[in-house]
């Protein structure tokens, strides 16, 4: 049966990532007019879980902690519960034509992810409850491009999976979409929490993919997102609810043993699949990136960190909108994209790598 909205799991394998729980929550007072807003305020009282009233998160100054990294961790576990005011979307290329932005930051701590930067000095977690206002505004991008088809992401700045046990956000984006002739919904996770998603009509309009590495990555890169087995059993899952579905390997890092890692991955997921799982796949590879600013502030927030973030190993990459990136080298790059190319042919002769990059 599937979970509902702000269920905690009942029983879980003792190694099993249970559902986000926050240490802190805020409330924007708009935020309690809505009836997600509501929900989630009974939900915080009922677990005990302390919470402060905030008139806006920009307020949000005095984080419990000593020094910057007590604080970033401690913001990792907040929550803050508020309205969109901004409905302007992003664009979100190559995936999708833009970003709908339900919530804004995330728990997990990939050491790589790019949110560090993008999210600077505020790396709370923001949950967007007036969704009806969002959705009224895809709308409008839909209108304007149709009979183009518009491809919203909802995982641009968050992992929105890991937070659906709170917000059940996705459930309704999954049921506005699939009444959209012109609309398609996508996220990407490398979280398990799907079950609240596998009964809904969705008409085929959602690609679910799920962000996968190789062991060494997901073991040294990734702490607290859900295991492998987790997601591949979860993908499984959203496969037989008949979802469109993917893969997205990201970042791909080159490391001692990459090629036997990524053919095991590769050769894992081909096992672990149902075989009518692997109609219309679709994966995404994406290289190992990062920019100046990136780097100096992985490296204050994972000071041990084993990421590779050699300049002078790497190519720079000019960005449209300043600066610029560091990537592989054009050889490194292609041995990575067709050595991974041919392992997932030679598995999912069916698949489509959407793209490298
Ligand atoms: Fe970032 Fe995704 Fe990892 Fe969350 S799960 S920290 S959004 S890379």
């Amino acid at each position: 049966m599937a979970t509902t909205t702000l269920d905690r799991p009942a029983a879980r394998t003792p190694k099993s990532r249970p559902s986000f729980v926050p240490e802190l929550v805020y409330f924007e007072p708009d935020a309690l007019e809505y009836p997600k807003g509501k929900r989630i305020f009974d939900w915080v009282k009922s677990e005990g879980i302390p919470y402060r009233m905030t008139t806006s998160h920009n307020r949000i100054t005095n984080l419990p902690g000593d020094t910057e990294l007590e604080q970033y961790k401690i913001a990792k576990r907040t929550l803050v519960v508020g309205l969109r005011k901004t409905l302007k979307f992003d664009t979100s290329k190559p995936s999708a034509e833009y970003a709908i932005p339900i919530a804004t930051g995330c728990m997990a701590h990939c050491h790589y992810c790019y949110l560090q930067t993008t999210l600077g000095a505020k790396p709370y977690i923001r949950v967007y409850v007036n969704i009806d206002d969002i959705t009224n505004a895809a709308l409008g991008y839909i209108e304007e491009r149709k009979p183009e088809i518009t491809r919203f992401e909802a995982a641009c700045t968050s992992d929105p999976v890991g937070l659906e046990p709170i917000t059940g956000s996705l459930r309704e984006l999954i049921e506005f979409m699939a009444e959209q002739e012109y609309g398609r919904l996508r996220f990407v996770t490398k979280f398990h929490h799907v079950d609240s998603l596998l009964d809904l009509k969705h008409n085929g309009h959602t690609r679910i993919r799920f962000s996968v590495n190789d062991k060494y990555v997901i073991k040294n890169f990734e702490p607290a997102t859900s295991r492998f087995e987790e997601r591949i059993e979860a993908a499984a899952k959203v496969a037989k609810a008949g979802y469109p579905m993917g893969f997205i390997i990201a970042p791909i890092i080159w490391h001692d043993g990459w090629e036997e890692g990524y053919a095991e991955l590769i050769e894992s997921l081909a096992a672990a699949l149902p075989k009518d799982a692997t109609k219309d796949l679709t994966f995404e590879l994406i290289q190992h990136r990062f920019t100046k600013t990136a780097k100096s502030t992985i490296e204050k927030r994972y000071p041990r960190t084993k990421l590779e973030m050699d300049i002078e190993k790497r190519k720079y990459k000019w960005g449209r909108w300043g600066q610029g990136k560091y990537v592989y080298p054009t050889e490194q790059a292609d041995a990575l994209r067709l050595f991974i190319s041919e392992r997932i042919f030679e598995h999912f002769p069916q698949a489509t790598i959407d793209y490298f990059t």
